[in-house]
């Protein structure tokens, strides 16, 4: 009986030890504040909770964001979506917008670029928000494409560098009915790095190629990073398509201040 019960000791002792082992060696990261912030212009047959509802979706899906508050903001909320307690949080922001870029306040705009100067927020860029503030502001530059077409039938996308990062896990070529495209060059900053690129079939029979997502990184001292994604029109419901949330979760991870 001592015997057994020494046993038992024992065994409690190991299994305890165990568990106090396992616990510190899979402490959870420390939770990031994820922000997809959209104008509310898509339409609603499309997108019923809007374009942020559906990107948050995905990324609430992927186990990387777990422990992450993933909050779906738009320009109707108080502040723009964006207060100043929210931002001084926030790890990556999503922008999409289109309509609305003027509407966007500069002093939020400056407050955005000044958190990524710090090095504190990664952001990406999705598709018309191109041309919105914080994109440009974040950029430098025009953000211009060379033209904007509804001329296409569907854009096959392939991956351009399959050892980065924010490829890993999306199929190398996958098809995007009913794309709207943008045409090269995209003015930005070189330094770049094109991990996608899309083969647009044109109605009159003919072909055009651009690049559709571009990533940059240590582009100033603080190395924050951004990531800009091209396809993503409103009228397209691509952000429920399974590459394009691997796509943006990866990128979303990417961008992640380290
Ligand atoms: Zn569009």
């Amino acid at each position: 009986m001592k015997t057994l019960l020494t046993l038992t000791a024992t065994l409690s002792a190991a299994i305890l030890f165990t568990a106090c082992t396992t616990t510190s060696v899979a402490a959870p990261q420390k939770p990031r504040t994820i922000v997809v912030w959209s104008e509310g212009t898509a339409p609603t047959n499309i997108y019923p909770k809007d374009i942020n509802a559906a990107i948050v979706e995905g990324l609430k899906a992927d186990k990387r964001f777990a422990n992450d508050t993933i909050i779906a903001a738009s320009i109707n909320d108080p502040d723009q979506g964006i207060t100043d307690a929210l931002l001084a949080k926030t790890d990556v922001l999503l922008w999409w917008g289109h309509k609305k870029h003027a509407k966007v306040s500069d002093d939020l705009t400056a407050k955005i670029k000044q958190r990524w100067m710090d090095g504190k927020m990664g952001f990406i860029g999705l598709h018309s928000a191109h041309y919105a503030k914080p994109n440009k502001a974040l950029m430098g530059t025009a953000c211009s494409f060379s033209c904007y077409k509804t001329d296409s039938t569907s854009t096959k996308v392939t991956v351009t560098d399959k050892n980065h990062p924010i490829a890993a896990g999306v199929a190398e070529t996958f098809t995007v009915e009913n794309g709207e495209r943008y045409g090269d060059p995209y003015i930005v900053p070189a330094g770049f790095t094109c991990v996608f690129e899309g083969l647009s079939s044109l109605k009159d029979g003919k072909t055009d190629n651009a690049k559709m997502v571009f990533a940059w990184e240590n582009v100033n001292n603080s190395k924050s990073r951004f990531v800009y994604f091209q396809l993503g029109h409103e009228t397209n419901p691509i952000y429920f398509d399974p590459n394009i949330r691997k796509i943006l979760a990866n990128a979303t991870e990417w961008v992640m201040p380290k």
